[in-house]
């Protein structure tokens, strides 16, 4: 019997974050302590884009270190957790797109394992990616992702790891003081949310210059719409690491 699983929307900020001790990495050492453990994890990540959807399908993936200007001590981080090339195939049929790629090659980006290595340390739980196809709307993503919803009977943890704010183009790393405007937008999107209006949240873009300024492109939102489509009646809702730092939002949900 497989324990119905939650379905998780992380924020994951700096990669720093996966060897800095600070709030957001201790939240997520005690979310890997209290969840029910999982069968295998399934992450959308705002670090793998492509044309057409890919799912990772190597028995064992690599560690990818897809950022520069970091201390070597983060380049050093590994994370082997095992893959799960049959689930893949499983998770390309549910889809319903014909045309998913089996990537053998794709390893774990740091979308993934920067939040992967606090939770699940010693990396025994195998991990799967499934890519952000470039081809489709927002509300093309949550469609999709309504797809996934049985993944969730079958032990597998949904993890989407982005930020629902996210410009680093205006990122103040000396004054980490808010944006009035990732505030309200981050506030907005969270009341969507307690409402369930998610088709508002899948048309983002009707919310203005607001939208514009934190999702100035959509690849660390989407993940979000990825969680919100697994949203069932009985499904509790918890939000942690509330917090919005200069033009990024941290925070993070939990579903069921
Ligand atoms: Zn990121």
């Amino acid at each position: 019997m497989n324990t119905r699983m939650p379905a998780l929307f992380i924020g994951h900020g700096s990669p720093m974050n996966t060897i800095e001790d600070n709030d957001f990495r201790r939240c997520w050492q005690a979310l890997g302590k209290k969840l029910p453990k999982a069968r295998a994890i399934l992450c959308i990540s705002a670090h793998w884009e492509t044309l057409g959807l890919a799912i990772t399908a190597s028995q064992s993936p690599t560690t990818i270190h897809d950022f520069y200007g970091f201390p070597k001590a983060l380049f050093d981080v590994q994370y082997p957790a095992p893959g799960d090339p049959e689930l893949a195939k499983h998770i390309a049929d549910l889809t319903g797109d014909e045309k998913v790629h089996l990537d053998t090659d794709r390893g774990l980006d740091h979308g993934a394992w920067s939040v992967l290595q606090p939770m699940y340390p010693s990396a025994d739980i195998p991990v799967l990616q499934l890519s952000l196809d470039r081809t489709r709307s927002a509300a093309a993503h949550y469609e999709l992702a309504k797809k996934l919803r049985p993944l969730r009977e079958q032990g597998i943890l949904i993890i989407g790891s982005g930020n629902i704010v996210h410009n680093l183009r205006v990122f103040n790393f000396e004054q980490t003081k808010p944006y009035d405007w990732a505030t309200v937008f981050d506030q907005m999107v969270k009341n969507c949310i307690l409402q369930k209006d998610h088709a508002a949240l899948c048309n983002y873009s009707s919310f203005g210059q607001m939208a514009e300024l934190s999702i100035p492109t959509a690849e660390h939102y989407l993940p979000l719409l990825y969680v919100l489509a697994q949203q069932q009646e009985s499904d509790s809702l918890e939000f942690f690491n509330e917090e919005v730092m200069s033009s990024i939002s941290m925070r993070s949900l939990q579903i069921g």
